[in-house]
């Protein structure tokens, strides 16, 4: 579900994972108006779970009977999953799993090869083992939606957060809603280089095309963090990873915080715990085409 959806790989990156795992199922995408209307409308019909995408996710989080802890403290569901017992739908917000996922995956491997973090071992979270992140300084730059994801994500994997937006009051309201609290730094700090953390987290869209000479943080700066992960993935190799990589930083992608994402749903859509991440990857960077696997 989302206004506009024409242009969404979704439909293609999950239809195709369902055909290869044989599921019994069909992804359709939804130009939705208005979230509770439709979900009203369409309670009795078959659908397993949902999608959510722009501008729904904060809809979607108030129309789910029940949450994901975290989901629930971003306010923000980007998928909704049928309750067997009949008590609606539970939402969870696989955006923030992703993203971390992806971080956390680096810091463990110690790689700088981001097509390393983002290929086949790119769909699950390190299940049952501390989070690398624990004890870890984790800078989002950006506090938009996915800055928050991020954030809370970060938060619940025991990181100190910090945060630095161009408008510092939105920085501030999203520090004062991280749980444990946040801390804000200076939007001119960071570009001077006086900022320095384990992980560097951008979340505004400074990079994205056709902007891709752009980025959001000075590159002098850039050394000043181990990792540096990405949130934009058009294009891939953005300004600030190119600069990251040049600084010796370990990197992560937005694809694969895209590809992430869309197989934590493939796991709550289907129960799979085999997803077919490579094959999914290989859709959103376009190699495989409707109805050739
Ligand atoms: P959003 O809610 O509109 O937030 C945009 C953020 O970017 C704000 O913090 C904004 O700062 C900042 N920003 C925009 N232009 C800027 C500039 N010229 N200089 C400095 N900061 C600037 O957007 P969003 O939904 O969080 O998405 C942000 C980016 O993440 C997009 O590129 C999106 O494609 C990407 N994303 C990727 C994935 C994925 O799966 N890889 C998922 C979600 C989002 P101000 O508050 O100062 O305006």
């Amino acid at each position: 579900m989302g206004k506009p959806i024409h242009h969404s790989k979704s439909p293609l990156i999950h239809n195709t994972a369902f055909r290869h795992l044989g599921f019994d199922g069909v992804f359709v995408p939804l130009l939705v108006d208005d979230l509770p209307r439709f979900m009203d409308a369409f309670r009795e019909h078959d659908f397993q779970g949902f999608s959510v995408t722009i501008p729904h996710k904060e809809a979607a989080h108030k129309a789910a009977s029940s949450r994901d802890p975290v989901a629930d403290q971003i306010g923000a569901c980007n998928t909704l999953i049928r309750q067997a017992d009949g008590s609606g739908y539970k939402g969870y917000n696989t955006d923030w799993i992703a993203a971390i996922s992806a971080i956390e995956r680096v810091l463990a491997a110690g790689s700088s090869d981001a097509a390393a973090a983002t290929s086949s071992s790119s769909s699950s979270s390190i299940e049952g083992q501390p989070s690398p992140l624990q004890g870890k300084t984790f800078l989002v730059v950006g506090a938009g939606g996915a800055g928050r994801a991020l954030a809370f994500g970060a938060a619940s994997r025991g990181a100190t957060v910090l945060i630095a937006n161009r408008n510092k009051a939105r920085a501030e309201a999203l520090a004062a809603a991280v749980p444990g609290g946040a801390t804000v730094v200076d939007w001119e700090q960071l570009q001077a280089g006086a900022v320095s953390a384990d992980v560097l987290a951008n979340s505004t869209s400074v990079g994205m095309v056709p902007n891709v000479e752009e980025a959001p943080v000075a590159t002098a700066a850039v050394g000043n963090f181990k990792v540096v992960f990405d949130a934009v993935y058009t294009p891939r190799e953005t300004r600030l990873l190119r600069d990251a990589a040049a600084a010796g930083c370990l990197l992560a992608d937005g694809v694969a915080m895209f590809v992430g994402q869309a197989v934590e749903q493939l796991k709550l859509f289907t129960g799979t715990s085999q997803p077919p991440v490579q094959l999914m990857e290989d859709v959103v960077l376009g190699k495989v085409k409707v109805g050739s696997s």
